[in-house]
């Protein structure tokens, strides 16, 4: 690969420090480009966000599925492999959680914000920003500003791109103190035996379910104010909207039993409610699958009539936000670039939540992306995230005009292309098909890796 002749770093802007513009600045930096990372927490905080941190985690502790098995656990191989900082923290904060890589938050979030603002080549401003042209129009921009970019931005980047910028609504779940936990009714299990005993379990029998359920989905919500016809995003809807659908949808989903087998009775329970650990300390967990937006007071009532919660302590309430995302498709590129007339003329890049992606790992995987492509445009050079690699399956995605009905996505293996039939390594069993797909990404992913190591040599400062 060609490169440029040394002179003093470019510069980059990034409006946004969570978890795709950390990520963004991060690989930006390591490529030797300098940048500037704008943030508008502490002074303005969003609606989830609490924390002075970057990248903080506004709901669950978990970075999903570790195993090659779920396109998740790829991708985040993938990210591990191009020394992803978001990766590198969140290992490095892990906690106990079966199959999944689950974080303590805030020792995640205070490590990120170290490792940045100790990079040499990383500035870093607490400013909130109003307008794209702002900054200075000659420096490529980043926006990963997430799903509650603040009002005066979302409304700028609303008149550049059209109105058929989107609203949807996410939801966060209830934390609770551990000790406040009746562990002589709970009992510390996973399901299948998988990963020890990471989760606390509620059991429930069939008469504590119903009386659970009638209680659920009578309880009175907080009142969505403006947004009544926006659509809640399947992944993460309400434990309340979800009971609406049918007595024993919930037993399918979030309280689904099987697996698991309460040491009382040695049987399967009719439902079960499991919390995980959301802290190293262990002094909180999370109810899984329990994003709520009922009122406060009807969280305490409802859902200490599940056996063991009885007396729970809540460290924070659920809660239901507006979540934004661009329309990308024909706006983004599959190097996250706003094209033309977008553009106008000016480099601009978009990651994170706001492109389309669904999820902590998709969000960080966009951010990722979109940092290598802009430093290294900067720099003369390219690279190509192809489409049956994770990371270029998601990139794919957002920037695929054909798409009619464009909607956030998780990554999934039903998006990463699959090895040519014709050719010899693919298998035909589903699961072999899997790692194939998986291994064969991960040698794309091993030489995008070397190609990337030859800018970081000519960029270092030997
Ligand atoms: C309530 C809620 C719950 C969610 N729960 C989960 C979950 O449990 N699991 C999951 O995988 N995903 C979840 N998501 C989805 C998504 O993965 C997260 O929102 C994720 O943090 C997105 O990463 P991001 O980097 O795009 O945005 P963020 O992490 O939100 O980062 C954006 C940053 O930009 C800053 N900012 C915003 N506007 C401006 C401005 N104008 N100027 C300067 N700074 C600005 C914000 O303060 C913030 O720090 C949730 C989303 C929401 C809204």
């Amino acid at each position: 690969m060609p490169v440029p002749e040394r002179l003093d770093p470019p510069r980059l802007n990034i409006i946004g420090a969570g978890l795709a513009g950390c990520e963004a600045a991060w690989q930006g930096a390591s490529l030797g480009v300098r940048v500037g990372l704008f943030e508008m927490k502490p002074d303005r905080m969003t609606p989830a966000h609490r924390q002075e941190y970057f990248a903080e985690l506004v709901c669950s502790n978990s970075f999903r599925a570790a195993s090659l098995e779920n396109a998740v656990g790829l991708l985040k191989e993938e990210m591990q492999l191009l020394d992803s900082l978001v990766m590198r923290c969140a290992m490095a904060a892990r906690v106990p959680a079966g199959g999944a890589l689950a974080v303590d938050r805030d020792a995640f979030s205070m490590m990120i914000t170290r490792m940045i603002r100790e990079h040499p080549l990383i500035f870093t401003h607490s400013k909130e920003i109003f307008r794209m042209d702002e900054l200075s129009e000659d420096v490529p921009l980043i926006i990963a500003t997430g799903p509650l970019t603040a009002d005066a931005l979302s409304h700028d980047i609303a008149d550049r791109l059209g109105s058929e910028q989107l609203h949807f609504f996410d939801a966060a779940a209830p934390v609770l103190y551990a000790d406040s936990i009746d562990m002589s009714t709970a009992f510390r299990a996973s399901r299948y035996g998988k990963g020890g005993d990471d989760y606390i379990n509620c059991p429930m029998d069939r008469e504590q379910y119903l009386a659970f359920y009638q209680e659920l989905i009578k309880a009175e919500a907080v009142e969505f104010r403006g947004f009544e016809h926006a659509s809640v995003f399947e992944g993460c809807m309400p434990v309340e909207s979800m009971a609406v659908r049918g007595v024993d949808t919930l037993r399918f989903g979030p309280m689904k039993p099987v697996g698991l087998q309460d040491p009382k009775t040695g049987k399967e329970p009719h439902a079960v409610v499991q919390l995980r650990q959301d802290d190293h300390a262990a002094t909180l967990y999370n109810i899984v699958g329990f994003q709520t937006h009922l009122l406060k007071r009807e969280q305490q009532r409802v859902f200490r009539m599940i056996p063991g919660l009885q007396k729970a302590e809540f460290a924070r309430y659920g809660a239901m936000h507006r979540n934004t995302y661009i329309q990308s498709p024909g706006r983004l590129d599959a190097s996250y670039r706003l094209m033309e007339p977008y553009a106008r003329g000016k480099t601009i890049y978009f990651a994170g939540q706001l492109t389309g992606v669904e999820g902590y790992v998709e969000s960080t995987a966009s951010g990722l992306a979109a940092g290598i492509h802009a430093a290294l445009g900067m720099l003369g050079g390219s690279i190509e995230f192809m489409p049956h690699t994770a990371i270029g399956a998601l990139a794919r995605y957002i920037s695929d005009s054909s798409i009619r009905d464009f909607q956030p996505m998780n990554i999934n293996y039903g998006i990463i292309q699959p090895m040519h039939p014709s050719d010899p390594r693919a298998r035909k069993a589903k699961k072999d098909r899997k790692m194939q797909t998986a291994e064969n990404s991960l040698n794309t992913i091993r030489d995008i890796r070397d190609k990337l190591v030859h800018y970081k040599k000519y960029n270092s400062s030997e």
